[in-house]
């Protein structure tokens, strides 16, 4: 249970649902149908009844189903399961005839495996990637099975081991290695827990009997065509018997071949499956023909190709009607990922005009040449701020005047007299404090708001900033030049705004008409 330790208790079931799928595939079933602690049922869900739906042959819906989990787990962090979906598809693809495809998603399979650490996972992929390759590039093919074998003893999984030692025997035997073959299953048959997977147990021995008749050895062949008797034996109910009565019957003795594969024939129509068919119904016709019952043979032969031909027909109906699920699923595919791209243009779209918006408002609230707060948008902070002035917490208001500024333009001309402009505003923004609202008033007269601040606390910072302009130097000028400016300062202690700013003018005029340069908070 160690693995599971870090599952949340409710996955424990599909864990347990994806453990016992092979073995017992109802249950399985039963257990994922049955979760439900949140709607919609969690990917993992999916994964389970994909793999169940290509064990039993429904290659539409599952295709549907594993590509819905992959797509939904791509929401979770990667896990195990994103691995066990894909190897779904992986061996769907190989169905459809599509080893590109399958090769591709078995790689990717191992790749999530070795992130997630899960080595039974990655055994797995590099297990059916080799028997994928059996046909195209043999050498790889072992290659990739022997590492899983390796991995599957490493981690004590008999089946695992007996599976791909069966599978090396049959490539083997692709490249003549009988011996080899032989060397392979005899530990394959060793496996205990052989006996709780007789289909394996009997492609070992059906294997094995191939490999001996190859190399026209006898001595073992009784015990070991007793021991798929058995296995037949044992399990009455299942197809495994056919496939016994075929090992059987190899060497194509006729009289065997007519004792044991008729009944063979009602059994495979009875389970109502049409994929043993046309080999019984060719077995028994080589039989008939080898003692001369023509017109048996000929019938035996006809229901062949009939079920051949059913067979083909409905194996090819599944293939198209997977194609369509395949290109109905690319179509969504785009069709969403054009919708993202769409969806993500709109956005920037969006971005842009509300970049665009707070441009032309910051643009509507200041002045272009020295980037303080322009007339309008100082009447509308002040007119704000000045419904919460009280005598207590009154509003601070000054007017900056430079002193003969049409001088400093008609001497030094009015782009030197903008530049002023721009220096004062600086010198301002210097001596301002956070909340105070900075303004150009007009042409060389600006406004600074201070909340909560007696005039004659303002006039304390006014009187600095009358003193640091008296002492800027001008480096640029060819004559010693000075910029001084006049302040009048008064406070709000009312909602009326306009009429503390007339009280500033006033002060300043005052200034203004005793010398200048300097500046007045009363009369
Ligand atoms: P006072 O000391 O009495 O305030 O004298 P003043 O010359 O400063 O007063 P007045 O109001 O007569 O002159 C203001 C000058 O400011 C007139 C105008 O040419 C100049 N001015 C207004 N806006 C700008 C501007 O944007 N740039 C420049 N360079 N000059 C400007
Ligand atoms: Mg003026
Ligand atoms: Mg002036």
């Amino acid at each position: 249970m160690s693995a599971f330790r870090s599952v949340p208790t409710p996955l424990l079931d599909l864990e347990r649902a994806w453990a016992v799928r092979d073995e017992d595939p109802v249950l399985a079933r039963h257990l994922a149908l049955t979760f439900r602690p949140a709607a919609p049922a969690p990917p993992q869900v999916d994964v389970v009844l994909a793999y169940l739906e290509w064990r039993d042959g429904n290659l539409p819906a599952s295709l549907h189903r594993s590509h819905q989990a992959i797509r939904d787990l791509q929401r979770e962090p990667l896990s195990a399961w994103h691995g066990r979906a894909v190897n779904t598809l992986a061996c769907l693809e190989s169905r459809l005839n599509r080893p590109d495809q399958a090769v591709r998603l078995y790689d990717e399979q191992i790749r999530v495996a070795r992130q997630v650490q899960d080595d039974e996972l990655e055994a797995s992929g590099q297990h059916d990637l080799g028997v994928e390759l059996r046909a195209s590039d043999p050498d790889r093919a072992r290659e990739h099975v022997l590492t899983a074998l390796q991995r599957f003893r490493q981690l004590g999984y008999g089946f695992g081991v007996a599976i791909a030692l069966t599978n090396l025997a049959q490539f083997a035997q692709d490249a003549g290695q009988h011996e080899q073959a032989l060397t392979y299953l005899e530990e394959a048959l060793t496996y205990p827990g052989l006996h709780h997977r007789p289909e394996v147990e009997a492609e070992a021995v059906h294997t094995t009997l191939l490999s001996l008749d190859a190399l026209g050895r006898t001595t073992r062949v009784p015990e070991l065509e007793a021991r798929l008797a058995a296995l037949a034996a044992q399990n009455p109910g299942s197809e495994l018997r056919i496939d016994v009565a075929l090992a059987l019957t190899r060497h194509g003795d006729p009289h065997l071949a007519l004792r044991l594969l008729p009944p063979e024939v009602e059994f495979a129509r009875s389970l109502g499956t049409h994929v043993s068919l046309p080999r019984l119904h060719e077995a028994l016709s080589r039989a008939h023909a080898e003692l001369g019952h023509d017109h048996d043979a000929l019938l035996h032969l006809r229901a062949t190709l009939d079920f051949e031909r059913a067979t083909h027909a409905s194996e090819r109906r599944k293939v198209y009607r997977s194609l369509e699920v395949l290109h109905r699923i690319q179509a969504l595919e785009e069709a969403a990922e054009n919708e993202r791209r769409q969806s993500a243009a709109l956005q920037e779209h969006v971005r842009e005009l509300q970049a665009l918006n707070d441009r032309i408002r910051e643009l509507s609230r200041t002045d272009g040449l020295t980037g303080l707060s322009n007339r309008d948008h100082l009447f509308r902070r002040g007119e704000t701020l000045a419904l919460n002035a009280t005598p207590d917490a009154p509003l601070g208001v000054a007017i900056i005047d430079i002193d003969h500024f049409k001088a400093v333009n008609d001497t030094y001309g009015h782009p030197f007299g903008d530049t002023v402009l721009r220096r004062l505003a600086g010198l301002l923004r210097e001596h301002a404090a956070p909340q105070d609202v900075i303004a150009r008033y007009g042409g060389e007269e600006f406004v600074l708001l201070r909340p909560a601040e007696a005039a004659e606390d303002l006039a304390r910072t006014a009187q600095h900033v009358v003193d640091a302009i008296r002492n800027l130097t001008w480096p640029d000028l060819p004559h010693p030049f000075r910029v001084t400016v006049s302040i009048g300062v008064a406070e709000a202690t009312t909602p009326d705004f306009e009429m503390a700013l007339a009280t500033a003018d006033r002060h300043l005029y005052h200034v203004k008409h005793t010398g200048r340069d300097g500046v007045a908070w009363h009369t």
